[in-house]
């Protein structure tokens, strides 16, 4: 396959271009900044990848098999008016580009699918509610972000399958939400965040990967898939084995008010939380590698 692929310098697309090229798959990067990529990718190493900034994007997504779209600024951070509005164009903005350019493409050089990233906060938060792939959308701001995001993806035209990965929370070493978490445990105060009863739903990287590469080249994967794993947890019991992982206690909760001070209406990223099931994957009969939050945090932090 050739993949094109936005947001392929994060978290998740760094791991997803090594494993297309372990898999002898060609990568193409389509990046906002050659020299970024350049350092995440470089040269010497990676001397088979082309890499695009927006301009030439177009070019590269033309002829691609599969493009995967994963661009979007971090939500982590303290949410100002001009920060919402970046979370939401850098997400909407992005994704209706690439539809527009896979449109436009002439047939023979058209993707055979779509994969475009989501997220969980479709559902909004509930701490007794569980969400499927059929339930409804939430109300609030992420619940917001995720629709308009989304409503650019199905601009798609019918000639490229379309999925739509809902993902939750992605864990692995070196980054997203356990990099933030882990500095807090090593000086021994990393204890709950709030009220430690909201709901994580959670996926580790590799099986992310894997639902990506599935529904790049399974053509059963189509519309909306949950990409999380099968157990959600609440963060009380996330904080407690991540805590036994990295051999240290979890006793010390962090104050809801002092995260509200810290990151204003952001802090609902880690506040609030919904349990989301991935009712299509398993029917789909993907097979996961870390199903339980404490294999995939052992795998995380190896002894
Ligand atoms: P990262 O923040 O690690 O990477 C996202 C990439 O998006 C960057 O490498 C960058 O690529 C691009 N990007 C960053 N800011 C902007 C911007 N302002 N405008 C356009 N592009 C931008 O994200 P992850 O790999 O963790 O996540 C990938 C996608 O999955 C994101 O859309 C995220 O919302 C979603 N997701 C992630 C979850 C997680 O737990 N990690 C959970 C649920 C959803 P470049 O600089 O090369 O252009």
């Amino acid at each position: 396959m050739i993949v094109a692929i936005t947001g392929a310098t994060g978290f998740i697309g760094s791991r997803l271009v090594q494993k297309l090229l372990a898999d002898r798959h060609q990568v193409r990067i389509l990046t906002r900044s050659i020299s970024k990529a350049q350092s995440v990718f470089p040269e010497h190493r990676y001397p088979n990848l082309e890499v695009a900034e927006e301009a030439n994007w177009v070019e590269l997504i033309h002829g691609a098999t599969g493009v995967v779209n994963l661009a979007g600024l971090p939500i982590s951070r303290r949410w100002t008016p001009e920060v919402k509005a970046e979370i939401k164009k850098s997400r909407v903005g992005v994704t209706a580009k690439v539809v527009e350019a896979i449109n436009a493409a002439p047939m023979e050089l058209k993707p055979k699918v779509l994969v475009s990233s989501t997220a969980v906060g479709y559902y909004g938060t509930s701490e007794t509610s569980a969400f499927d792939e059929t339930s409804p959308s939430g109300k609030d701001y992420l619940a917001e972000v995720c629709r308009e995001w989304e409503a650019a993806a199905q601009g798609l035209d019918d000639s490229t399958r379309l999925v739509l990965l809902r993902s939750g929370i992605v864990l692995d070493k070196d980054g997203g939400a356990l990099a933030q978490m882990v500095p807090t445990f090593s000086i021994s105060a990393g204890g709950p965040l709030g009220s430690g009863k909201q709901w994580i739903s959670w996926v580790h990287r590799d099986d992310l990967v894997s639902l990506i590469m599935e529904s790049l080249s399974n053509p059963a994967y189509e519309g909306v898939i949950n990409g999380t794993a099968p157990n959600p947890v609440r963060v009380n019991e996330m904080c407690d084995r991540l805590g036994a992982v990295l051999g240290r206690p979890s006793w010390l909760p962090v104050p809801e008010f002092a995260l509200r001070v810290l990151l204003g209406e952001g802090a609902s990223v880690v506040l609030e939380g919904q349990r989301v099931l991935p009712k299509k994957a398993q029917e789909l009969g993907f097979t996961y590698k870390y199903r339980f939050i404490s294999d995939a945090l052992k795998a995380s932090f190896p002894a």
